[in-house]
């Protein structure tokens, strides 16, 4: 999989409390999804009742031979992204799902016990001991994040506080986007937070989170209407040529789509789920783009201009993401899953966007060809 710039997966989490005593209507083998015939043949939305990824990952039961730990997701979908991010390239992992399927438990988990730490605290903790080991053999090697929020095409930065400034008396609490004919993408006004160990990261993304949910009751909104953005960003100089190398990585936890027609809402209400709806549509296409080898050439990093820049444009979740959505850069996806019935259509639909992402045809069983 490292040679595949779009990697696509899914992850089933197991069912919890509330769900107990329902019937499972998906399932696994291999790396394919299989929806339960009979729900299948019961629900009008699902046409089809198999679905191929490049990974599909199992965690209902921890006590099954195929189940994906946290750790076993990490080394499937998110490790490459060390070498990635030291080896000057853009990086992107996003979560997609209805709310309560495992979304921040995969990006996130919980610091202690290290077993349920989730993907991006692993990287961190990868990155970091990569890193003192670059500094041991006499490189220089920053590391800087940023934490921010879109919600109804607003940036709002999660690093500060929600009526503080920044040292400079400005605020920026509304950073603002900016296209570069040279540069590309910058974001004018936010927090770059220098780190330099894990600790140290973890205490950021704890208070970034903080920030999320304060921002969300003040609006009266909910948190998870909003798309967050955890930025990575590494600078390494020195070695035998005293080269620069910089990288930038993403861990972005989507807002979950959902169906405006079933969903009876009016006033901010839809003007909330048309944006979150029409930034993933250009989020999909975008990916889409860089998942077909014709298209991906002309996905160039810091077009400022032109056909290509108006891919992004649309919205500011493709804008913020271009550098990491282009030319060389790697992508994975990891829609989320809940085995119950209850949650069924909204699961299909999780399935149906991933595969819109990248569409990976199976193969049609010779079934009669053994018979014969
Ligand atoms: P989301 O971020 O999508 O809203 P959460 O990550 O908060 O969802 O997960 C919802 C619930 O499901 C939590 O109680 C969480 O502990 C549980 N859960 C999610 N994924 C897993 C998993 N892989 N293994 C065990 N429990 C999980």
């Amino acid at each position: 999989t490292d040679k595949e710039a779009v990697c696509v997966g899914v992850r089933l989490r197991p069912f919890v409390a509330y769900e107990q005593g329902q019937q499972q209507c998906l399932t696994i083998s291999g790396n394919v999804v299989h929806v339960d015939p009979n729900v299948a043949e019961q629900s009008q939305k699902a046409k089809v009742s198999e679905f191929a990824f490049d990974c599909a990952m199992d965690s209902t039961d921890p006590d099954a031979p195929d189940y994906v730990s946290q750790d076993r997701c990490y080394d499937l979908m998110a490790k490459r992204m060390v070498d990635h991010v030291l080896g000057g390239y853009f990086s992107c992992l996003f979560c997609y799902g209805q709310t309560g399927t495992g979304k921040t438990t995969t990006i996130m988990g919980k610091v202690e016990p290290v077993s349920k730490q989730g993907l991006l605290l692993r990287l961190m903790n990868d990155l970091f001991s990569e890193m003192t080991a670059l500094q041991d053999e006499g490189l220089e090697v920053h590391c800087k994040v940023q934490m921010l929020e879109v919600y109804n095409e607003k940036v709002r930065d999660l690093l500060v506080p929600m009526n503080g400034n920044s040292k400079d008396g400005k605020s920026r609490h509304h950073p603002e986007v900016h296209v570069h004919p040279k540069l590309g993408v910058y974001v004018k006004g936010v927090a770059d937070e220098p780190v330099d160990s894990f600790e140290n990261c973890v205490q950021l993304i704890e208070y970034g989170n903080t920030m999320k949910t304060v921002a969300a009751t003040a609006m009266n909104a909910k948190s998870s209407r909003a798309h967050t953005i955890f930025k990575l960003m590494v600078e390494k100089r020195g070695g035998s040529d005293n080269t620069i190398v910089t990288s930038e990585a993403f861990f972005v936890d989507l807002a979950g789509r959902e169906n405006e027609k079933t969903t009876k809402v009016s006033g901010e209400r839809l003007v909330e789920l048309t944006f979150i709806n029409q930034s993933l549509m250009w989020l999909a296409s975008c990916i889409q783009a860089l998942a077909k080898p014709e298209t991906r050439k002309s996905m160039v990093p810091g077009a400022g201009t032109g056909n290509l820049m108006s891919r992004f444009r649309n919205s500011k979740l493709t804008l913020l993401l271009s550098n990491a959505l282009s030319g060389n850069s790697k992508t994975s996806m990891i829609g989320t899953l809940s085995p119950a019935l209850a949650n069924f259509e909204e699961s299909y639909s999780t399935l149906t966007f991933a595969s819109t992402v990248k569409n990976i045809k199976i193969k049609a069983k010779p079934a009669s060809a053994v018979d014969k």
